[in-house]
């Protein structure tokens, strides 16, 4: 079997320095505010070696000394006051490319103009990014939302400021670009949708089409794994989404001479290492040849 890891594959650069930071605090009082990836393995990982888990400041209790994590989503800027004004330390790992967009629109508001993110109302990377602009800021999923929000709460006469949540789909970002364009006389697009989830999609698409099976590795509710897992399917019938090796139905791999295992950006290495070992263990077991490639980088 011929098993193709992409160029693109394992955590992003943002998720990356997150999760070092959340391994480096492990026994130094330090909570993660809210999951620090998407992954259930790293989570309980983490777990297990002490670091704990909040989705709130009050479940620190009073005059603990503490340190709280804050991941690559970002938080509002009343979080970061909450937490610096109960004495608590701060570990920010906002990753460097949403905290670009909590700037533009810290910087706009200042400006006097109002705010439109395209994104998912209560992702908390869009709670966060609200949370840097100021009052007049409305969140839009999609053009048609756009439509039926923006009239009622903005006034058509001024500017705006437009940026996207990092992992908006690009097609929808320009929708509401085009219906703002005919509402408003000055606008300020930024482009702040990062790549790093837009790249591997086009790898995969480009890839599923040339081999026999695709493993999509990552967690169930991850929406860029969940993505590459439809765009897979769409152009390869034998796809399968896993976040564990023991999860791998290899009645569907049998007879399979070319395999494409994909990731998420919330991937850790070891669950994709542990896949191929279990690939070739299986192969080498059944009288067959294993051979890995790599997406050079
Ligand atoms: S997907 Fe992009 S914006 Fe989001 S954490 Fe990764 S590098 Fe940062």
């Amino acid at each position: 079997m011929k098993c193709y890891i992409p160029k693109y594959s394992g955590f992003c650069f943002g998720v990356a320095l997150a999760v070092e930071a959340a391994y480096d605090h492990i026994g130094n009082s330090t909570f993660m505010f809210g999951e620090v990836v998407h992954n259930p393995a790293v989570i309980s990982d983490l777990a297990g070696k002490g670091l704990g888990l909040i989705n709130s400041l009050d479940e620190i209790p009073k005059g603990e000394k503490a340190n709280v994590l804050i991941r690559a989503h970002g938080v509002s800027a009343d979080t970061i006051n909450e937490i610096q004004n109960r004495s608590l330390g701060i570990i920010d790992k906002t990753c460097p490319r949403v905290k670009k967009v909590h700037d533009i629109v810290a910087d706009a508001s200042g400006r006097g103009l109002d705010i439109v993110i395209v994104g998912t109302p209560n992702h908390p990377e869009v709670l966060g990014i609200a949370g840097w602009a100021g009052t007049r800021t409305v969140v839009v999923r999609d053009a048609n939302d756009a439509e039926k929000i923006i009239p009622d709460r903005l006034f058509p006469n001024k500017g705006i400021c437009l940026v996207a949540q990092t992992t908006q789909n690009e097609k929808k970002y320009e929708e509401v670009y085009r219906y703002c364009s005919g509402i408003f006389p000055y606008i300020e697009f930024n482009d702040t949708i990062c790549d790093a989830a837009t790249v591997r999609q086009e790898e995969i698409r480009q890839l599923a089409k040339i081999v026999d099976c695709v493993i999509v590795i990552g967690g169930k509710t991850s929406s860029n794994v969940t993505r590459l897992f439809e765009i897979a399917s769409e152009y390869n019938s034998n796809t399968q989404h896993i976040e564990s090796f023991a999860e791998l139905d290899m009645t569907k791999i049998i007879d399979v001479k070319a395999c494409l295992i994909a990731s998420g950006t919330s991937t850790p290495e070891k669950s994709i290492s542990q896949v191929v070992d279990h690939l070739k263990l299986f192969c080498l077991g059944n009288g067959k040849g294993f051979e890995l490639i790599r997406g050079k980088t």
